[in-house]
């Protein structure tokens, strides 16, 4: 049996056939025209689906799981992803469904990107086995998924878990959201990038002004780098210690590329955690690297495939889809 994955993102449209532990059996990779129209980007869904179809593998396909950038509306089925503007409540869904390859009784399962990494935490990465968790990814954007009782829950329309758009400071900048003082306001690569350069940091001769040269002078000692980050990581802690209060947390995975910066990032986290997660049963709250890095997309639009065809074990302890 395998788990057929579609990852739809702003720069990729990635394909693969997974099998029953997780591992990548057969992966394509074409990138998204993402300024063309809602047919030509559909076009390439196609193509991928006739490349993983092409696969003998395809034959054992059990489910099929479509991860993608939001919003999503899991009820609907349909995507609006920010970066794709063609696609606007696209019905895709309905698109893969349609397509000949697509065996009778697989029906395709949408979730959003961020509870897709969840849903891959949980199967085979750093949050395997726990019942509570809070999986992030902080990158261009923050986003995040929850599991609740051993269980992703990706709420009605699939957004639950969006903590990019938390609101930390009442008074703070108006977001692209709507709102003021969100999260990614101050979290986000880009975020943490502008806020170095309003205070005067400027990059190295040559180099653009990212997270990652932010990074780099935070290592060097660089105190705007620094500040930048522990803005950053105290905006984390406020959100997680939030999240631990409304629903009890055992553990926080945080991922995406903003988390490659290792202590720099997780060193102001966990310091800030202390002040903002006091109570009996948020404190001591372990905040960890994501285990899954490049595939975790496919990955979880995989396990999200598994766990809505009733093929997934609930249960404490046995996390992961059925592997017979
Ligand atoms: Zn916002």
């Amino acid at each position: 049996m395998v788990y057929g994955a579609l990852d739809i993102g702003g720069t990729k449209i990635a394909g693969a056939l997974i099998d029953a532990e997780g591992r990548v059996v057969v992966r394509v990779q074409r990138p998204t025209p993402a300024r063309e129209s809602a047919q030509a980007m559909m076009a390439v869904v196609t193509a991928v689906v006739n490349e993983l179809a092409a696969c003998p593998e395809w034959g054992a396909l059990s489910c099929l799981g479509i991860g993608s950038a939001g919003p999503v509306d899991t009820f609907a089925g349909t995507v609006s992803p920010v970066n794709i503007p063609a696609w606007r409540s696209f019905p895709l869904v309905e698109q893969v469904r349609s397509h000949p390859a697509v065996p009778d009784g697989v029906e395709p399962v949408l979730v959003g990107d961020a509870v897709a990494m969840a849903a891959a935490e949980h199967w085979i990465g750093a949050a395997k086995g726990a019942a509570n968790a809070l999986c992030m990814v902080v990158s261009t954007g923050v986003g995040g998924g929850l599991i609740l009782g051993g269980s992703v829950h990706s709420g009605t329309t699939g957004n639950a878990g969006h903590i990019g758009h938390i609101t930390v400071d009442q008074n703070g900048p108006v977001c692209p959201c709507g709102a003021r003082g969100c999260v990614e306001r101050y979290a986000s690569g880009t975020a943490i990038a502008a806020h170095a350069l309003e205070s005067g940091w400027t990059p190295p001769a040559g180099l653009p002004a990212t997270a990652r040269e932010v990074e780099s002078s935070a290592r060097a000692g660089d105190a705007r780098a620094l500040a930048a980050f522990d803005r950053a990581g105290r905006a984390l802690a406020a959100a997680i210690a939030a999240t631990a209060a409304l629903v009890e947390l055992d553990l926080v995975v945080v991922g995406g590329g903003v988390s490659q910066a290792g202590d720099v990032l997780f060193g102001p986290l966990r310091h800030h955690l202390k002040s903002f997660a006091v109570l009996d049963f948020t404190r001591d709250l372990p905040v960890v690297p994501a285990g899954l890095a490049l595939d975790a997309g496919l990955i979880g639009a995989a396990a999200a495939g598994v766990a809505a065809s009733g093929l997934y074990r609930a249960g404490a302890g046995a996390t992961g889809p059925m592997t017979t």
